[in-house]
C-alpha cells in the first residue's frame, strides 16, 4: 500500500469505503492515478465536476476571484454571490436565494422555510413535510430524516421528527387535504435510490395538491439540477413550477456550494437572523458558479440530451442489461450481474463509474464529455455487462 492509502486508513474516519485508486491530477473528463495511468471518469466527483477536472475558464474565474477578495463574512455585501442569485433567480422565474456550501444544508433550508411559512399561515401544529420512498437529502439528522430510506436511519435515532415517506399519490392527497403537511420534497429523478424518474402524472397530482392545499413544492435538485437531465434543472421536464427548489454539486463545479432557491410564495419568509452560513455566498466558488452558469446555455443543455439519449440506448441494446433508467447524462443501468462487482472491473479497464442502490450503475458524466470517449466508457462498461451476465 502507498504511503497516502497508509495514512488515510490510519487518520481520515472510516465513514468511506474507498475504491483503491489514488487520483492525483485530472484534466477534462480523464483523470491520472499516482503512476500516470489515465481513466474515463463517469461519475465526476457525484456529479460535480459538469465541465471535467481543471477546467481552464471556471479555474481562471475563480482564480481571479483569489487574487481579488477571498472571503468577507455575509456581514458585508460583495458582487459574486449577488450576480450568482440574480443568474439564477433569471433562468428560472425565482425570487431570491440563500447560499451555503452543500445539498444536506440547502435542504435544511428549504425545509425552516416550508415549516416558517406554514407555521405562519396555517400553525405551528402543521408542521410535517413529506418526502417520496427511496429518496435521498442529506446525511445530517434532519436531512437523514427526511431521506426515505430505513437503511440511512439505524443506529442514529432520534432522529429530527416531523418527517412522514409515501410514495402512494392516493395517500399523499389525502394527508395533503387534512392540513397535515407543511412541505412535499422530492426529486425529479431520484439518484441515491436508484436513478428512478419519477411520471409525469405523479409529479402533476403532487404540484396540484400543493396548489389547492397551499403546501409549499421543495424539488431537490442537488444532483439532477444544473444542466444534468437535459434542462437546466429536473422540474423543467415536467411543465411545473416548485415553490423552492434546491440545488449544489454541479453548480459549484468541483468547489462547495448549496442553493436553496425561493419562489413568489416563500421569498419573504426569512428576515435577518433567521438562517445563516460563514462561507454561504463565499466569493470565490460564486465567481466559479457565475462561470459554470453563464456556459450552460440551452444549446450546450440540449448537447446533454442528445449524450444522454445516445447513452442510454447503448445500454438499452446491451444483452448483459437488465434496465435502463434515468434523465439525460444521469443514467442507471441494472445489469444481470452484480453492479459493485462490474464497477470494479471498469475500474480495472480504466473507466471510473458510480452505483446506485445496491444494484445499479450509476453514471454522472462531466457534462462537456468529448462523444470519443463517451464511446470507449460505453463500450467498457457494456463489456463487463456482458461478461458479468454469463
Ligand atoms: N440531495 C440529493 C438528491 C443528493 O443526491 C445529495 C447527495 O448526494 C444530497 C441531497 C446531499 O448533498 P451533500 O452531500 O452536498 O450534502
Amino acid at each position: 500500500m502507498n504511503e497516502v492509502k497508509a495514512r488515510d486508513r490510519e487518520y481520515i474516519a472510516g465513514t468511506y469505503g474507498r475504491f483503491d485508486l489514488e487520483i492525483v491530477r485530472g484534466r477534462g473528463s480523464l483523470c491520472y492515478d499516482e503512476n500516470g495511468r489515465e481513466y474515463i471518469d463517469m461519475g465526476s466527483g457525484i456529479g460535480v465536476n459538469v465541465f471535467g477536472y481543471s477546467d481552464p475558464e471556471w479555474t481562471a474565474a475563480v482564480s481571479e476571484q483569489l487574487t481579488k477578495l477571498q472571503h468577507t463574512s455575509n456581514l458585508y455585501y460583495t458582487a459574486p454571490d449577488s450576480e450568482l442569485a440574480e443568474k439564477i433567480c433569471l433562468r428560472t422565474g425565482m425570487k431570491k436565494v440563500f447560499f451555503c456550501n452543500s445539498g444536506a444544508e440547502a435542504n435544511e433550508c428549504a425545509i425552516k422555510a416550508a415549516r416558517k411559512y406554514s407555521a405562519e399561515k396555517h400553525g405551528t401544529t402543521r408542521c410535517t413535510i413529506l418526502t417520496l420512498c427511496s429518496s435521498f437529502h442529506g446525511r445530517t439528522l434532519t436531512t437523514l430524516a427526511a431521506t426515505g430510506q430505513e437503511k440511512f436511519h439505524k443506529l442514529y435515532a432520534p432522529l429530527t421528527p416531523g418527517f412522514v415517506s409515501s410514495s402512494e399519490i392516493g395517500e399523499i392527497e389525502r394527508l395533503a387535504k387534512i392540513g397535515a403537511l407543511a412541505g412535499i420534497m422530492i426529486e425529479c429523478v431520484q439518484g441515491e435510490g436508484g436513478v428512478n424518474k419519477l411520471e409525469p402524472e405523479f409529479v402533476s397530482r403532487l404540484a396540484a395538491v400543493c396548489g389547492s392545499e397551499d403546501i409549499p413544492l421543495i424539488i431537490d435538485e442537488v444532483q439532477t439540477g444544473n444542466g444534468r437531465t437535459g434542462e437546466l434543472y429536473s422540474y423543467m421536464h415536467y411543465g411545473i413550477k416548485p415553490d423552492i427548489f434546491t440545488t449544489a454539486k454541479g453548480l459549484g463545479g468541483g468547489l462547495p456550494i448549496g442553493a436553496c432557491v425561493l419562489g413568489d410564495k416563500v421569498k419573504d419568509v426569512f428576515a435577518p437572523g433567521d438562517n445563516g452560513s460563514t462561507f454561504g455566498g463565499n466569493p470565490a466558488v460564486c465567481a466559479g458558479a457565475v462561470n459554470i452558469l453563464d456556459r450552460l446555455t440551452p444549446e450546450f443543455i440540449a448537447d446533454v440530451a442528445r449524450k444522454g439519449e445516445y447513452l442510454a440506448e447503448e445500454f438499452r441494446s446491451c444483452p448483459g442489461v437488465k434496465s435502463v433508467s434515468g434523465l439525460g447524462l444521469m443514467i442507471g443501468v441494472e445489469p444481470f450481474g452484480s453492479a459493485p462487482d462490474i464497477v470494479k472491473k471498469c475500474l480495472a479497464d480504466g473507466v471510473l463509474c458510480l452505483t446506485a442502490a445496491g444494484n445499479k450503475i450509476r453514471l454522472l458524466p462531466p457534462l462537456n464529455i468529448p462523444d470519443d470517449l463517451l464511446e470507449k466508457a460505453a463500450a467498457v462498461i457494456k463489456k463487463n455487462c456482458e461478461e458479468a451476465a454469463v
